[in-house]
């Protein structure tokens, strides 16, 4: 085993490497905003809607993003809070990118569930939060909105265990009434934090008046009917409510749950301080050879995203990685596993906020971009030369739509084929090929129906090829084990089975009624959804 290293076990446990997940519109560019404000990494936050008015955010960088006004691909965001170094890795609101957010969170060490206040757990939230349950990573709440009307906080606590199976533990508890909130309460110090205005859109950092609650004066100024009802709140929630067990924190048992409003800045910065204590350091990662230890000395890192042309004037690709263990130095060897090569990372780049710069050195829990030739895939491995191990491989996330795609024109078919792959490989779809046919067209699979609209503009931009496109019938994709795909399957048509890029034999259902018939016609057959548990 390679050695521990003191300073980089010293670098490795000020780093915080997380996510924030949530619906769309419940405020996360605005929360990532205000870290940003706090960190003190922006000076003047932006109010988000004079940003969406120009259709342009800190992390927006495609065209296509611009012009929708939503943000299609992730970035990360870094910066330094009171000896912690922050990575953020923001990732796409709309669910239609869903699958760009799943992978995400295969970098990240914890996830912030952002839920609003007056719609508490929607549709997406429980998606994204399901992934995290799967990757046992921490979550964390924060109910945000606490400037407007919405459900009761004990309601709130409640939704969150009976839709998402997880207890709620408040670390503060909002203070006034609905809609007028004016402070939180601490309860681990019993303390309370009265808030004033931080501007109308919280462009500046809030300030804030702190003491005991059994402060009389803290009663005067609430009044003493909301200092009442604040003392009666939380003698139910000790007497009622779990206990604080960070080991079911760990566990995504238990979510410590937060309160505030990131528009006006309201409960931001205990949010900020409470969290960074909390969340975990970057820990171990599974690998073939077991455990790799984020001190130890030598070097490692995966590949979780892939962006190419974030720059149209230099039609680049970006790999970007997570550092796993050791530390990197620009301009080091490394040896890239899937292709057996040895790599000299010479140009890496980190996103600092608002611009990106050349990285010269970072460490385990930092995400960097590597210029890309086109030789990386999601999941890859890079590590120290001589080492040959590979970090777990990603889960596929199986497609919900599929359509038939081939070049319009077929003198264009050459980059046609060239954009397919490239983008398959970039994880932006999925593709399958009819076996038997020769490859004049793919069949494309995508979670949301906007990752169709996105490969027809990428391919027209960036590759020069106009696409023709026909929605199939299908809504289930199933990897086969027990038939190579060239044997008849009971009620599954010829047309409906496909190979994956591994050539691996998958089988496409309308329904999920379809798929229980077929699986009970075929009782020698099994089919999975995903093709890492064959
Ligand atoms: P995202 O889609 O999750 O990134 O959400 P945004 O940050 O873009 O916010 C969506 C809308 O909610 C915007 O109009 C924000 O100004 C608004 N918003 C965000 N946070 C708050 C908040 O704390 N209070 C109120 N009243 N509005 C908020």
């Amino acid at each position: 085993m390679p050695d521990t290293l003191p300073e980089l076990a010293a670098e490795v446990e000020k780093r915080r490497t997380f996510a924030i997940i949530s619906h769309p519109d419940a405020g996360k560019t605005t929360l990532t905003e205000k870290l940003l404000l706090y960190g003190g990494a922006i000076r003047l936050a932006g109010s988000v809607k004079a940003r969406k008015a120009q259709k342009h955010a800190v992390s927006d960088w495609m065209e296509i993003e611009k012009q929708r006004g939503i943000s299609v691909t992730s970035s990360v965001l870094q910066f330094d809070y009171e000896g912690f170094r922050i990575n953020i890795l923001d990732t796409p609101g709309h669910q239609d990118f869903s699958e760009d957010t799943y992978r995400t969170l295969m970098a990240a060490d914890s996830a912030v569930m952002l839920i609003d206040v007056a719609k508490g757990v929607e549709e997406q939230t429980k998606k994204l939060f399901h992934v995290c349950k799967q990757r046992g990573i921490p979550i964390f709440t924060f109910v945000n909105k606490l400037d407007r009307y919405g459900k009761s906080p004990f309601e709130l606590m409640e939704e969150i265990e009976n839709v998402l199976g997880i207890r709620a533990y408040p670390m503060n508890w909002p203070i006034g009434i609905d809609g007028k909130y004016v402070g939180v309460y601490n309860r681990e110090l019993s303390q309370i934090e009265l808030f004033e205005s931080g501007g109308a859109h919280g462009q500046w950092i809030m300030p804030s008046t702190m003491g005991s609650v059994n402060d009389p004066t803290f009663a005067e100024i609430i009044g003493q009917d909301v200092h009442q009802a604040l003392i009666d709140d939380i003698e139910l929630l000790d007497a009622a409510g779990d206990s604080f067990d960070f080991t079911r924190v760990k566990n995504g048992e238990l979510t410590p749950m937060f309160f505030g409003s990131a528009m006006t800045n309201f409960g931001v910065r205990p949010f900020l301080e409470s969290f960074l204590k909390l969340a975990p350091a970057p820990a171990a990662r599974q690998s073939t050879d077991g455990p790799v230890e984020p001190a130890n000395e030598e070097f490692s890192a995966f590949v979780f995203k892939i962006q190419a042309n974030m720059n149209p004037a230099h039609r680049d690709r970006i790999a970007f990685i997570r550092i796993c263990s050791g530390k990197f130095i620009r301009g080091m060897a490394v040896h890239h596993v899937q292709t057996g090569k040895s790599i000299k990372l010479s140009q890496p780049q980190q996103f600092l906020a608002q611009e990106r710069a050349i990285v010269d050195e970072a460490y385990p829990g930092d995400i960097i971009g590597l210029f890309d030739p086109g030789i990386f895939g999601i999941g890859d491995t890079l590590c120290e030369n001589g080492r040959k191990f590979r970090f777990e491989d990603f889960p596929i996330f199986p497609p919900e739509q599929f359509a038939k795609v081939q070049a319009k024109d077929t003198m264009k078919r050459k980059q046609f084929i060239k954009g397919i792959e490239q983008l398959a490989q970039e994880g932006a779809i999925q593709v399958f090929r009819q076996p038997d046919i020769p490859g004049e067209f793919f069949i494309v699979g995508a979670i949301g129906a906007l990752q169709f609209e996105v490969l027809e503009y990428r391919l027209k931009n960036e590759y020069g090829a106009d696409l023709s496109m026909f929605m199939l019938p299908f809504g289930l994709a199933r990897w086969i084990d027990g038939n190579d795909g060239s044997k008849p399957i009971k009620g599954v048509e010829k047309s409906a089975i496909v190979k994956d890029k591994h050539d691996l034999p998958v089988a496409l259902f309308s329904t999920e009624w379809s798929l229980r018939w077929v699986t009970e016609q075929n009782p020698s057959l099994r089919f999975y959804e995903s093709p890492t548990i064959l």
